[in-house]
C-alpha cells in the first residue's frame, strides 16, 4: 500500500463514527440522479448534522438545484467538489526542517495538546529528524509528567524545570540547546488554563521574546489544538486564541471520537487557517498530516 493509500485508510478509520451515524443514511440520496424537494431537505439536514457548516451546505444546495434544472446530476461528485473547493482555500503547509524550527502548541486544557505534542514528536522522529520537547506548561505537574512519558514513547528528549517555573526561561533553554546541537525541531507545550485573553497574550509574548533572543524568527509555527468533539461550539473561543496567540496552523484532535467530522470544513473556513494535522486516536501514530483529498474521500467513500 502506498503512502496515499495508508493516509486514506487512516482518514477513513478516523471518520468512522461520522460515516456510520450521519453519512451512511445519506448514501441513498447521494446515489440519486434527481432529488425532489423532500429529498433535498433530507440531504440538507444530514449534511448539517455532520457539522459541515451552513456555508458549505447552502452552497451545495444551490448548486444541486441549479444543475438539476439542466438535467441529471451526481450529488456525491458535486458534494466532493464543493468540499474540496472550500478546503483548498487554505492548503496545508508542510512541516519542513530548515535550520532549527520552533513550534509552539497552544489551546485550552483537555483538547489533547500534550498528546498531540507527543504524536508530533514521534511523527518527526519517524522522518529521521531530531526533536527536542520543552515542557512549557509549568502550572500542571501532571502535564509535565505526561509529556515526559510521551517523550519516552517517542524516543525524544524532554526538558523541564520545576513546577511553577518560568515558561519563558525553559523555552529559552530549549531554543539555546537545540540551536547549539543543530536539532531541527523544538516543540513547546504551553499552559492551557489561561482564561483571559490579556493573560494569554502576556505569557505568550514573554515566551516569544525569550525565544527570539536565541532565534530571531522563532516561533516558526504556532499550532492551535482544537477538539473535534466540541464541534462548532468551540469556535468563538478558538477565534480569541487565534487573535491573541498569532496562530499559524490548526490541529484537530479526536476526529475518531466525533460523529461531526465534517466540522473540519467550517473550522478551516471561519478561522481562515490551514489544518496541519488531525488526531485520529490515542496511539503514537494517530496523528496524520491533513490532506483535503484523502479527507473528502474518507468522509464520502464508505
Ligand atoms: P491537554 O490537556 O490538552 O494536554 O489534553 P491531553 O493531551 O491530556 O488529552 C486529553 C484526553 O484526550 C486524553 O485522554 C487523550 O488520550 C485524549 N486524546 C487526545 N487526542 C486524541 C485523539 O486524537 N483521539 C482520541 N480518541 N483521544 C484523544
Amino acid at each position: 500500500m502506498g503512502l496515499l493509500g495508508g493516509l486514506f485508510d487512516k482518514f477513513k478509520q478516523g471518520l468512522r463514527r461520522t460515516q456510520e451515524l450521519v453519512l451512511a443514511p445519506m448514501g441513498r440520496l447521494l446515489g440519486l440522479r434527481r432529488l425532489d424537494e423532500g429529498e433535498l431537505g433530507e440531504l440538507e439536514d444530514l449534511l448539517l448534522q455532520a457539522d459541515l457548516g451552513l456555508k458549505a451546505v447552502d452552497q451545495l444546495m444551490v448548486r444541486l438545484r441549479t444543475e438539476m434544472k439542466a438535467g441529471d446530476i451526481d450529488p456525491k461528485a458535486l458534494l466532493k467538489e464543493e468540499l474540496l473547493r472550500l478546503l483548498r482555500q487554505r492548503p496545508p503547509r508542510p512541516f519542513l526542517a530548515d535550520g532549527t524550527q520552533v513550534v509552539l502548541l497552544v489551546g485550552v486544557n483537555g483538547v489533547g495538546k500534550t498528546t498531540t505534542l507527543g504524536k508530533l514528536a514521534a511523527h518527526l522522529k519517524a522522518r529521521g529528524e531530531g526533536v527536542l520537547v520543552v515542557a512549557g506548561d509549568t502550572f500542571r505537574a501532571a502535564a509535565i509528567d505526561q509529556l515526559e512519558l510521551w517523550g519516552q514513547r517517542a524516543g525524544v528528549p524532554v526538558i523541564r524545570n520545576q513546577m511553577g517555573g518560568d515558561p519563558a526561561a525553559i523555552a529559552f533553554d530549549g531554543a539555546t540547546s537545540a540551536k547549539a546541537k543543530g536539532t531541527p525541531w523544538v516543540l513547546i507545550d504551553t499552559a492551557g488554563r489561561l482564561h483571559t485573553k490579556d493573560h494569554l497574550m502576556k505569557e505568550l509574548d514573554k515566551i516569544r521574546r525569550s525565544l527570539q533572543k536565541v532565534i530571531p524568527e522563532a516561533p516558526h509555527r504556532v499550532l492551535l489544538v482544537l477538539d473535534a468533539t466540541t464541534g462548532q461550539n468551540g469556535l468563538a473561543q478558538a477565534e480569541a486564541f487565534v487573535q491573541a496567540a498569532g496562530v499559524t496552523d490548526l490541529v484537530l484532535t479526536k476526529l475518531d471520537g466525533s460523529a461531526k467530522g465534517g466540522v473540519v470544513v467550517p473550522i478551516l473556513d471561519r478561522l481562515g487557517l490551514p489544518i496541519a494535522f488531525v488526531g485520529v486516536g490515542e496511539g503514537l501514530d494517530d496523528l496524520i498530516p491533513f490532506d483535503p483529498e484523502a479527507f473528502v474521500d474518507g468522509l464520502l467513500d464508505a
